[in-house]
């Protein structure tokens, strides 16, 4: 019997396989399992079909046998078998599909990944292979045909004795390796777990003979072994399963099983899309935060299957950033298993998944706004941060997406509110949104420059976190209302009379705010009237784009840019503190360097920023103390 070589190119990726030092060895038995699969599907609709064919739902199976003396590892179906035309065709060249054709060498040097992450068929039996014997036999033909190969070498095909269709995969499993422990594919446990995590869904009976013990008839203490054939494949996934079939508990089951989370999930979504792509996909949100969310090491995804055999544990291309706390997975029958990473990324019907699955959540939580409020609110402390993060990023590309979904602290209404139901509540004469940042609401209810617009009665949104301003400013304006914050040098909502008076107190006082800016230099811009203050002496606030909690924010990075916001002091002109100011600016210049540092130190204070040197300070309220 001569042996045949591989056609070159199913060498290539046969020597890729063999030498392949990809950890994910054990996808290997997915591959067969899949094989397997499909070579049932395709004579069970035969005999669906096919009147003279007799057709038994039992008959089609897998079964997968270890032999530890021997190092075999069998899997054999009961599907639809090869002639040795096919044998030839299918397993002595790279598989029709043509899906795993190499571009180019980096992505042959990509190879060792794509074995672990995607379908390379067959061949994969040969990285814990030493040697594959398939026996089989094709439905209508009476002769069997072995097909064999140790490798790069070649085959060689030769007829042999089987009574059944069907095909007989028996591998020689390598002897250990220094590094690699090949003996774990010949161990029940193993290979229980392996089919788990893979095969699951397997739509046939996956089955294995398994020991147990049981106790002696006639000594209840001891043991004795016995084997029983187990299936271990659970085979109808719970997403292809009808939604009424399942309860709240089937769902949280699955969500534990897959480890998708230590917690319960806040809520899901399953949903079967059928038209110019079909998919199954059951989506989590979880209650708590993973640990390590908002950390490097955190990764998004959902699993991917198709038909399914999961082809991905965690394809990131499934969710956009803001949504990367979800979990769950996606099946699709329009996918092909065997699949370059390259390609699924260029995948059309994976962008496609991808769209629709955004808006399913998008849709999920913006009911969950007008519904179910309370469990809103405990999604949004917990993943809040992540969706202000989504409409700051990609420059603002997803904030159409994201901006009913905020939430932001109200200064009336005491709670959580969104931006549609400040808008709507909007006294007509208010121009902006307003909003003030600080560190905590206590802090920011405090600040001097809330009280003039409180006391307008208009609403103010509190942001307590540093990416708020940032997203805000992304948005620019809600249902064509701007943000405005309550430091902002125009509230927009001065009457012309007030506008006058300020202008005369400034001219009034012209003199006076600039020595005192002079004291101040490099600290502020500018020393003016403030127009804001009620009843606080003093406040700081900003011209230009940059203001104080971003320049806090911006400081506070890696990489620190020393990026300084304008800063302004407001004087309430109408406090008795003025006065003060006043009398000093005509009499003592000592006295009006003092304080006018005081006064900027509290502004600076108020903020929630340090005071440049506060050992100075403290002596400067020890000299008011002891003139
Ligand atoms: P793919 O499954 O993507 O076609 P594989 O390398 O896994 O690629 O398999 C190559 C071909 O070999 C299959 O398309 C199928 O025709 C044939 N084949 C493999 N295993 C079996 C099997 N157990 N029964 C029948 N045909 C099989
Ligand atoms: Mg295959």
């Amino acid at each position: 019997m001569t042996k045949k070589a591989f056609q070159a190119e199913s060498k290539r990726l046969l020597d890729l396989v063999i030498n392949s030092i990809y950890s994910q060895k054990e996808v290997f038995l997915r591959e067969l399992i899949s094989n397997s699969s499909d070579a049932i599907d395709k004579i069970y609709y035969k005999a669906l079909t096919d009147d003279s064919m007799t057709f038994n739902q039992s008959d089609y199976y897998i079964k997968i046998a270890a032999d530890k003396e021997s190092r075999t590892l069998n899997v054999s179906d009961t599907g639809i078998g090869m002639t040795a035309e096919e044998l030839e065709e299918n397993l002595g060249t790279i598989a029709q599909s043509g899906s795993f054709a190499f571009k180019n060498e980096n992505e042959l040097k990509d190879g060792y990944d794509i074995i672990g992450q995607f379908g390379v068929g067959f061949y994969a039996a040969f990285m814990v292979a030493d040697k594959v014997t398939v026996i089989s036999k094709a439905l209508g033909s009476d002769q069997a045909f072995k097909w064999e190969s140790e490798g790069a070498d070649g085959y060689t095909i030769e007829p042999v004795e089987k009574a059944e269709v069907g095909t007989d995969i028996t591998l020689q499993i390598k002897e250990n390796g220094e590094e690699d422990d090949f003996d774990q594919f010949l161990e029940e446990h193993r290979l229980k777990s392996i089919i788990k995590k893979y095969s699951d869904f397997i739509r046939y009976p996956i089955k294995m003979d398994v020991t147990k013990s049981k106790p002696k008839e006639d000594n209840e203490e001891e043991y004795v072994d016995y084997i029983e054939e187990e299936t271990i494949n659970s085979m109808v996934p719970l997403w292809r399963k009808n939604k009424s079939e399942l309860t709240q508990e089937d769902y949280e089951n699955f969500y534990q099983d897959k480890h998708f989370g230590f917690d319960k999930p806040l809520t899901h979504i399953h949903t079967s899309v059928d038209g110019s792509i079909r998919y199954h996909a059951i989506l989590y949100i979880p209650e708590t935060l993973p640990y390590d969310y908002y950390s490097q090491d955190f990764e998004k995804g959902l699993e991917l299957y198709s038909s399914s055999v999961l082809i991905m544990d965690k394809c990131a291309d499934l969710l956009p950033d803001y949504f990367s706390f979800v979990k769950g997975i996606v099946d699709s029958d329009d996918l092909s298993l065997n699949i370059s990473r390259e390609m699924l990324q260029h995948d059309r019907q994976l962008k496609l998944i991808e769209k629709n699955i955004t808006r399913k959540i998008k849709k999920e939580l913006e009911t969950m706004v007008k519904n179910d409020r309370e469990k809103y609110e405990s999604f949004y402390e917990t993943f809040g941060r992540q969706l202000k993060f989504g409409v700051y990023s990609d420059f603002g590309a997803n904030k159409d997406t994201l901006q009913d979904l905020l939430m932001f602290y109200s200064s009336t209404e005491k709670k959580l509110v969104t931006l549609a139901e400040y808008v709507e509540r909007m006294p007509e004469d208010q121009p902006y949104i307003y909003y003030a940042t600080g560190d905590s609401y206590d802090r920011i209810e405090k600040l001097p420059q809330t009280e003039m617009v409180a006391d307008k009665g208009y609403e103010i949104l509190f942001f307590t976190e540093d990416v708020d301003e940032f997203a805000i400013r992304m948005l620019m304006s809600y249902k064509e209302k701007e943000f405005r914050s309550v430091s902002s040098g125009d509230l927009g909502f001065e009457d012309d009379a007030d506008e006058a008076e300020s202008k005369e107190k400034e001219a009034d006082n012209k003199e006076l705010f600039t020595a005192m800016k002079e004291l101040l230099t490099d600290k502020v811009k500018d020393v003016r009237a403030s127009k804001r203050l009620k009843s606080h002496p003093v406040c700081l606030s900003t011209d230009g784009d940059i203001s104080l909690e971003m320049e806090k924010v911006l400081n506070a990075m890696p990489n620190n840019q020393s990026i300084k916001a304008e800063k302004v002091l407001e004087i309430n002109v109408d406090h008795d503190v003025f006065q003060a100011l006043q009398k000093a600016y005509d009499g003592d210049k000592d006295q009006l360097k003092l304080y006018t540092h005081l006064l900027y130190n509290q502004a600076l204070l108020i903020e929630g920023l340090q005071v440049d040197d506060p050992v100075a300070f403290t002596n400067d309220i020890c000299k008011v103390m002891v003139p």
